[in-house]
């Protein structure tokens, strides 16, 4: 029996027990569980109970928890102090990778959060291009800044509304939120309204409505569209960024964006973030140019010791071709099982994203992820969890694999994913 009531005393104090709604087990119900530690691919509890956990930090953790190389950069990297005020060479070191990694990427400024990263890669583009409107994509998320939580209007293309109470319904205004993977409503979008577009910022493997795969032409278009209008293109990819490819979808779909985001990953497990893109652009941001954006921990030296940590071990490209067979093995036998239990499943992976839907085809777009069987996730994601199996607690989330998973681990899951179908 654990000894304290965390969830009771997290309630009290915390809104919602939490410092991040999913986390709640809100889309699930039932009662989250409290951290003791985790070791490689698996999560331990308070109260001793293990799982093997495909949330992963939320895909951060790619070589798994707790990761040696990773704990002694870091280790060390604290006993040297915990943050200065002052340049260090670490921050020279993560950047110069990133730009090596990433074509499209000449400089980059560290940030400490996929939000602040998006917000100020917005700042820029506004800035750049003297316009004020932006365009997204429904389902997409690029965190919790005002710009961007914002939601389709009634009717097509029309401006946004506020996605959150708080955000003032002018800002949501200059927010215009398209279909993902619709080319006809982005290219409608710019005939109408291409001379007020900043830019266009999309995830370019979704992962916040479930991993949503691009439609061939769909990133291509953006690029095209954007390149006509005098807009820019911005690549989200704090999830994707070293999760579906060395260098992110970017390289993977051979597309160069303007500016691209980057978290997760590149921090380790660590507060880390990033905006970076062609050099003319990041000059504009200060001290070199009027775009204003600083922060007290941004480059702080343990995290960006962690970040460098992670990407040295990860290597290179090679790292990803059998992280890609591990999530397809482990997507298309849930699928396979499913099918046994006669129960419609529908995957999609791209790199160390994987996601399965309750439906009979993947979907394309938020309002198709909408209509997956929500009932039967939720008896999915307890019956796994019983069974030892931590998923990502919500429909609208991507499960992420890292190195530290094995073939029999996901042997594992797939015996317990059995067991779970049978009971649906
Ligand atoms: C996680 C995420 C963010 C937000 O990052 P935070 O560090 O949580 O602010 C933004 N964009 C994408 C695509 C993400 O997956």
């Amino acid at each position: 029996m654990p000894e304290v009531d965390w969830w009771s005393r997290a309630q009290a104090v915390l809104p919602g027990g939490v410092n991040s709604p999913v986390r709640s087990f809100g889309r699930v119900g039932g009662a989250p569980f409290f951290v003791e530690r985790g070791e490689g691919a698996e999560l331990v509890a308070v109260d001793g109970r293990r799982w093997i956990d495909y949330v992963m930090s939320w895909g951060a953790l790619i070589l798994g928890h707790a990761h040696p190389d990773v704990v002694a950069a870091t280790q060390a990297a604290v006993a040297r102090g915990l943050s200065f005020g002052a340049p260090t060479p670490d921050e020279v070191r993560l950047a110069e990778r990133i730009v090596a990694a990433l074509p499209s990427v000449e400089m980059v400024r560290m940030v400490n959060s996929g939000t602040e990263a998006t917000m100020s890669a917005l700042r820029v583009a506004r800035a750049v291009t003297g316009r004020d409107v932006v365009v997204k994509f429904t389902g997409c998320y690029h965190g919790h800044h005002d710009s961007l939580l914002v939601r389709a209007g009634s009717g097509a293309a029309t401006f946004g509304v506020p996605d959150s109470a708080g955000v003032p319904a002018a800002w949501a205004r200059l927010t215009l939120s398209l279909p993902y993977n619709d080319v006809e409503a982005v290219t409608d979008v710019f005939r109408r309204e291409g001379a007020r577009i900043a830019a266009v910022i999309v995830e370019p493997v979704a992962g916040n409505m479930g991993t949503v795969l691009p439609r061939p032409g769909f990133l291509e278009t953006l690029r095209e569209r954007t390149r006509e209008a005098g807009a820019l293109l911005i690549f989200d990819e704090v999830m994707t960024g070293f999760r579906v490819a060395w260098g992110g979808a970017q390289r993977r779909y051979g597309i160069d964006p303007d500016l691209t985001c980057l978290g997760k990953v590149i921090g380790g497990g660590m507060p880390v973030a990033a905006y970076g893109g062609r050099a003319e652009y990041l000059r504009r941001v200060a001290p070199l140019g009027p775009v204003y954006q600083a922060g007290t921990l941004s480059g702080n030296p343990v995290g960006m010791a962690a970040g460098l940590a992670q990407l040295e071990a990860i290597g290179g490209p090679a790292f990803y071709p059998p992280l890609e067979d591990l999530a397809t093995a482990l997507a298309d036998g849930l699928v396979e099982r499913a099918r046994r239990h006669r129960v419609p499943l529908a995957s999609a992976v791209a790199g160390g994203m994987v996601s399965v839907f309750f439906a009979d085809r993947a979907p394309t777009r938020f309002e198709e992820v909408e209509a997956t069987d929500h009932g039967r996730f939720r008896r999915f994601f307890h019956a796994l969890l019983e069974r030892g199996v931590f998923w990502p607690p919500s429909p609208y989330e991507s499960a992420f694999v890292s190195r530290a998973h094995t073939p029999e681990m996901v042997e594992a899951t797939l015996a317990a994913a059995d067991a779970a179908f049978a009971g649906l």
